[in-house]
C-alpha cells in the first residue's frame, strides 16, 4: 500500500492524502488551503482516482469538490451531506447538482473500492457528522483522523470505538492543529454552555457569533438560554438546525431544536418583552438589529476561532461586523490537544505516524522519535 500526502504536512486545512495499491487509488478530503501556500496539480492527483472520501464538510476538507469529474464518485457523511447541501443552496446554488451527486454514508458502513476497504468511524468536531476513516488493503491498515477532539459533547465514544472498531494500525495518519496553538487543558463544549448560561442570564438580548454549521456549539447556547427567553436565528440557520432536528434529534436531546423563531421585524414586540438568545452572522441586517437594543441590555457573545480577528487569517468581515461593538469571548476549539493524541496513538499502536493539519509536527518528533515520518510518500 502506498501513502502520498499531496498537502497538508507542514500546514493547517487544504490536507490532500492520497492511498493506492496497485490497482486501486482513492483520496481523502479535496480541500481547498486556509490561506493559498501551496499549489498543488488538480488533474494529476486525481488522475486515475478511484473515489474520493471527504471527513467532513469544513472548506479547508471539502472546498474543491467541484473540481472532481463526475465519473469519481465522492462520499461524505450522511447528514453532513443534508448540512452541505442547504449551505450550497444558500452560497452557491448554480453549483447544487455537483454537491448533489455527493454519496452519503453512515458511521461503520464498510465501503469497497477497488481492493481497498474504508470503514468510517463517527468522531466529534465542530463540523457536525464527522469522521475518521479506518482504510484497509494489502493486509496492512491505516487510519486517517480527519479534524476531531476529545472535549466535545460527543467525544466519549472515541477511544471506545478506536478500541472496537480498530485496534492496532500500521499507520497513523493524524492531524495536531492544536499543539502549535495552546498547551493550556481546553474548555470542554459543556464547559462552555454552563458558562454560556451564567452570561446569558444577566443581560436580556443576547447575540451570539458562531458558526452556521457548528451545530454542537448552536446546541451548547440553545440549552443555555434561560427559560422563557426566544431563541432565534435567519431563514438559512433554521434550515440547517432543522436538517440536525429531523436526523439527529431521536440519538440525543441535545439536537431537540423544537423552539427556534426565524427573526422578523413584525414579531419584534415580542422579542423585546421577553428577551432573546439570536445567532448572528456578520451581515448588514443582523448588525442592524443588534444596534437597535440598548448597549447595557445586550450581550454579543463571539463565539469562533481568534485567529479571525487579527494577524494573518483576519477576516474584515468579522471586523467590520464587530467594529465598536463589546463583545464577550466564548469558544473552545473543535481540534484534539496533545493529550488526546496521545490517547489515541495509545490505543492504536502505529508502526508510523504521519502528521497532517499540523505546524507542529517537531511535536510527534520530539515525543515518538522512532514512529514519525514526515516524508510526502510512504509505502506500506
Ligand atoms: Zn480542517
Ligand atoms: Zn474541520
Amino acid at each position: 500500500m502506498n501513502i502520498k500526502i499531496h498537502r497538508g504536512l507542514h500546514q493547517i486545512g487544504g490536507a490532500i492524502t492520497e492511498v493506492s495499491t496497485k490497482t486501486t487509488k482513492i483520496i481523502i478530503d479535496f480541500g481547498e488551503e486556509l490561506s493559498p501556500k501551496q499549489p498543488i496539480d488538480e488533474a494529476k492527483i486525481l488522475n486515475g482516482c478511484d473515489a474520493v472520501f471527504f471527513t467532513h464538510y469544513h472548506g479547508d476538507h471539502i472546498g474543491l469538490y467541484k473540481h472532481i469529474p463526475q465519473t469519481i464518485p465522492i462520499y461524505l457523511g450522511e447528514i453532513a451531506k443534508r448540512i452541505f447541501m442547504v449551505l450550497v443552496e444558500r452560497t452557491d446554488r448554480e453549483n447544487t447538482s455537483l454537491a448533489n451527486r455527493i454519496n452519503g454514508f453512515i458511521p461503520l458502513q464498510k465501503i469497497l473500492v477497488g481492493d481497498i476497504e474504508i470503514t468510517p468511524l463517527f468522531v466529534d468536531h465542530s463540523a457536525f457528522d464527522s469522521y475518521m476513516f479506518l482504510i484497509k488493503a494489502d493486509g496492512k491498515s491505516v487510519l486517517h483522523t480527519g479534524d476531531f477532539r476529545g472535549h466535545g459533547f460527543r467525544s466519549k465514544g472515541l477511544i471506545p470505538t478506536l478500541q472496537k472498531h480498530v485496534g492496532k494500525v500500521d499507520v497513523l495518519i493524524t492531524e495536531g492543529t492544536c499543539l502549535s496553538r495552546s498547551e493550556t487543558e481546553p474548555l470542554t463544549e459543556h464547559e462552555l454552555q454552563i458558562e454560556a448560561k451564567n452570561l446569558m442570564k444577566i443581560k436580556k438580548y443576547v447575540f451570539v457569533l458562531c458558526s452556521s454549521t457548528n451545530i454542537d456549539r448552536i446546541a451548547a447556547f440553545y440549552h443555555a438560554n434561560p427559560q422563557g427567553r426566544y431563541f432565534l436565528c435567519d431563514a438559512y440557520q433554521k434550515d440547517v438546525l432543522t436538517v440536525v432536528k429531523e436526523n439527529a434529534a431521536k440519538w440525543s436531546n441535545l439536537y431537540n431544536f423544537e423552539k427556534i423563531i426565524t427573526y422578523g421585524e413584525n414579531i419584534e414586540d415580542r422579542f423585546i418583552d421577553r428577551g432573546f438568545c439570536m445567532l448572528a452572522r456578520s451581515r448588514d441586517d443582523h448588525r442592524k438589529i443588534i444596534d437597535k437594543y440598548p448597549k447595557e441590555e445586550r450581550l454579543v457573545i463571539y463565539s469562533m476561532w481568534k485567529g479571525y480577528l487579527s494577524g494573518e487569517s483576519k477576516n474584515e468581515t468579522i471586523t467590520n461586523f464587530l467594529d465598536e461593538i463589546d463583545y464577550t469571548y466564548l469558544h473552545t476549539s473543535g481540534h484534539a490537544d496533545a493529550k488526546t493524541i496521545e490517547k489515541v496513538i495509545n490505543v492504536v499502536n502505529p508502526e508510523t505516524i504521519i502528521p497532517i493539519h499540523t505546524e507542529n509536527s517537531d511535536w510527534f518528533n520530539e515525543k515518538y522519535p522512532d514512529r514519525t515520518v514526515r516524508e510526502d510518500f510512504y509505502m506500506v
